[in-house]
């Protein structure tokens, strides 16, 4: 990280750049209220701190070990920026004093059932619509998503979900599964999610970032929270700092039968809040599997200072294609709604912003 002088000229700036990338590194230039602030992009090994602290309108150069800068709460407060990322999507803040729900199927199914659940989530008070098109699933022999089966049938289920977000004015959020997918689903959807499978695809998330559509993105099962900041980093590198991260349940521990498919970590809540100024969700449904353990870890996590909750609803949920076990109701999804807006307020600003 290069810290300029507060008096350094542009000249100065700029030559400070050009040696930066002279050493094959990117620069992320902040301008600070005070000061502009040079972070690296790249490998910092390669670059000499001693000679780099001596060149016109430097007051500081020096190495930063984390290997998630540009999202720490440390680089924010040098650059002068937000201490908390507040993402607008339409109407909708994502990270701001307001609790956001996502609601809607695991997967769209067709356009009578999407149609249906976005009416039953958006009178339940969910502010955005959920819905996969393209299902990352563990065989080849289960239902893959209307996307799956060609470009054609994209097209159309990508139509139905934009359709459906009009109507009822909801944002919508889907996965893309594959870099192949990116051009065409970043043409219809608000927020473009990534899953937890693919959380380490630097490739995609390059590309993804690239939209400069804000990004859900979920943590993989196996990842530790330095993992995860460190691969985000990647996105934010490509100038998108819209990123909501989602903590969504990691392996269970220990032999026999865990009881929930995965185990939700809700540490990860406040600790990600401490490390970086992202908003932090959580998405309870996939942690658990279940859907009568939804409830109680939607309130927990608001309770830890999620800013928001992805939660799967189905009008009929017995039936559904994909995720039978874990979806709830519209009906249920309002009293989880109103639970936890109660818990929100009860913890206070101190949680929430904190
Ligand atoms: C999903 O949200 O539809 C999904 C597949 O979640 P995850 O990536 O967390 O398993
Ligand atoms: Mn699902």
């Amino acid at each position: 990280m290069i810290i300029m002088k507060s008096d350094a000229t542009k000249e100065q700036i700029a030559a400070v750049i050009k040696e930066i990338e002279s050493h094959g590194l990117r620069a992320d230039v902040s301008q600070g209220a005070f000061r502009t602030i040079i972070g690296l992009i790249g490998d910092e090994r390669k670059i000499p701190f001693d000679h780099f602290a001596i060149l016109p309108g430097v007051k500081e150069a020096r190495m930063v070990e984390t290997p998630y800068k540009l999202i720490s709460r440390e680089y924010a407060k040098l650059t002068g920026e937000s201490e908390r990322r507040i993402i607008k999507v339409g109407d909708v803040e994502i990270g701001g004093d307001k609790l956001v729900f996502i609601a809607g199927p695991c997967a769209v199914e067709s356009k009578k059932q999407l149609f249906k659940i976005a009416e039953g989530v958006k009178k339940a008070g969910a502010q955005m619509l959920r819905g996969g098109i393209f299902k990352p699933r563990s065989s080849v022999h289960s239902f893959q998503g209307l996307g799956s089966a060609g470009e054609e049938e994209a097209t159309e289920a990508l139509e139905w979900f934009r359709e459906a977000g009009n109507k009822f004015e909801l944002p919508v959020v889907t996965e893309i599964r594959g870099e192949s997918q990116v051009d065409l689903v970043a043409k219809y959807v608000d927020i473009i999610q990534i899953g937890s499978r693919n959380m380490y695809d630097q490739d995609l998330l390059v590309k993804v970032a690239r939209t400069g559509k804000p990004i859900l993105y979920k943590r993989h099962f196996g990842a530790g929270i330095e993992e995860f900041l460190s691969f985000a980093e990647y996105m934010v590198a490509e100038e998108n700092k819209d990123i909501i991260l989602c903590e969504r349940g990691i392996l269970p521990l220990g032999k026999g039968k865990s009881y929930t498919r995965y185990t939700l970590d809700l540490a990860a809540v406040p600790v990600l809040k401490k490390e970086t100024y992202l908003p932090v969700i959580v998405d309870p449904s996939h942690a658990a599997g279940r859907r009568d353990l939804i409830f109680s870890l939607s309130c927990a996590s608001v309770a830890v200072g999620a800013c928001g909750l992805i939660v799967e609803v189905h009008h009929n949920p017995v039936e559904a294609l994909v995720d039978s076990q874990q979806q709830i109701t519209p009906d249920e999804l309002k009293e989880l709604i109103t639970a936890c807006q109660g818990i929100h307020k009860a913890i206070g600003i101190k949680q929430n912003g904190g």
